[in-house]
């Protein structure tokens, strides 16, 4: 896994960030356990029979083993703070200090041996194979020098010289053990995560092709039709509402003489321009073959009929190669919401106004049938 580094444009992942809070609380251990371990030894000396003089217990038991784990734990967070890719092996390298000075200054207690597998156990929070492999060589270093003290040494039996190398090792296997089997957990969290996530966007996907007319984009007649029963609600408590429906005029002639596919093509262009000219409020639906639905909120009756003029004029002012140069219209019908109207009675108006633009001539928008000379 990389780690997170300030002298890159590389943006740290949730891992890297959760990864250098981890160095830093280890750091803050490492602090506690050395304090803990100078109070304990002062508390020693006062209270237990001791075999050191004083001057020899202050310089070397209290003065330079807290002194190097201090400088080594300094030197550790100084790292982190500004080289933070080598943050993991700087906390190690001062766990490694911290854990064998603990065990040289106390060689006389055995079990403090111990102590030296919990840098090699810390370093599974990482989930890295290489970062356990070289906690342990730290240890194992940490170990050699030690050696290197005859007073430590004598206190070694041979076969103690052996159990703590294999000490370390049955540890770092245990560790890897576990490591292996973490990333597998996280694998598989991963991904179940991915499968999750794909779940969510086919649905999306397959929820707004259920909604939507494959052709047009615009949304179908079914979704429509949920629309502007809540829409009708909503009118009734106060905001405005229009309807409009728009029908080409003539396309089973266009049909006829260029075929299914050129209707097509006119389809799509035409459901082009009503999109491109609603606001973001409206809604526009295929409500049939060749007929369009318009919901319209938030403005008022005149703003409505604007609006729906400049779409009727905008395509009838539209040339279409298609069509060798032949514009094409549609007729329009519209009405505002009023209390006076069922939702069923209002759309059969505004059915009998395109009804009432279709037979008087086309290509236009009728509002009131009271308008219109039949
Ligand atoms: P009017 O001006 O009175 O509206 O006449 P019109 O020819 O437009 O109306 P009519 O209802 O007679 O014909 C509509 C045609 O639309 C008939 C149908 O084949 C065609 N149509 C319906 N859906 C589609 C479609 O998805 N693609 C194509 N190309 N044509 C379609
Ligand atoms: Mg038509
Ligand atoms: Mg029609």
């Amino acid at each position: 896994m990389k780690s997170f580094s300030t002298h890159s444009s590389h943006i740290p992942t949730e891992y890297e960030f959760k990864h250098s809070k981890w160095i830093k609380k280890m750091l803050r251990a490492y602090w506690v356990v050395v304090i803990t371990h100078f109070v304990v030894q002062i508390g020693c000396f006062l209270f237990l029979d001791y075999d050191r003089t004083p001057e020899d217990f202050m310089i070397h038991v209290l003065f330079w083993p807290t002194a190097s784990s201090i400088a080594s734990i300094l030197i550790a967070s100084w790292i982190d703070r500004r080289f933070s890719s080598f943050s993991f092996y700087a906390m190690s390298a001062a766990s490694t200090v911290v854990a064998w000075t603990i065990i040289h200054v106390n060689y006389d207690i055995r079990i403090i041996q111990a102590i030296s597998l919990l840098p090699i156990f810390t370093s599974v929070l990482f989930f890295s194979k290489k970062r356990v492999w070289i906690a342990c060589l730290m240890q194992t270093t940490g170990y050699v020098l030690v050696l290197f003290d005859s007073g430590y040494r004598s206190y070694l039996t041979s076969f103690d010289m052996v159990s703590i190398p294999a000490f370390l090792i049955v540890g770092t296997y245990v560790a890897q053990v576990i490591v292996t089997s973490g990333v597998e957990v996280l694998d598989d969290l991963k991904d179940s995560m991915l499968a999750k996530q794909e779940l969510i966007v086919r649905n999306a996907i397959m929820t707004k092709q259920s909604k939507t007319d494959g052709l047009t984009n615009l949304y179908n007649q079914s979704s429509f039709k949920d629309y502007y029963d809540k829409a009708y609600e909503y009118a009734k408590s106060g905001m405005s509402l229009h309807l409009a429906l728009i029908d080409i005029d003539d396309f089973k002639s266009i049909n006829d003489t260029y075929g299914h596919r050129v209707g097509d093509t006119i389809l799509e262009k035409v459901s082009l321009v009503i999109q491109e000219n609603i606001t973001s409020s409206d809604i526009a639906a295929r409500y049939g073959g060749e007929e369009f639905a318009l919901l319209m909120f938030e403005q008022s009756f005149e703003q409505a009929y604007a609006l729906v003029e400049q779409i009727r004029q905008k395509i009838a002012l539209m040339g279409h190669l298609e069509l060798e140069g032949e514009p094409i219209t549609v007729s329009v019908g519209l009405k505002s919401f009023s209390a006076r109207l069922t939702k069923e009675k209002l759309f059969e108006e505004v059915d009998a106004c395109l009804y009432a633009a279709k037979r008087t001539g086309k290509n236009k928008t009728v509002t009131s049938l009271d308008l219109v000379q039949v």
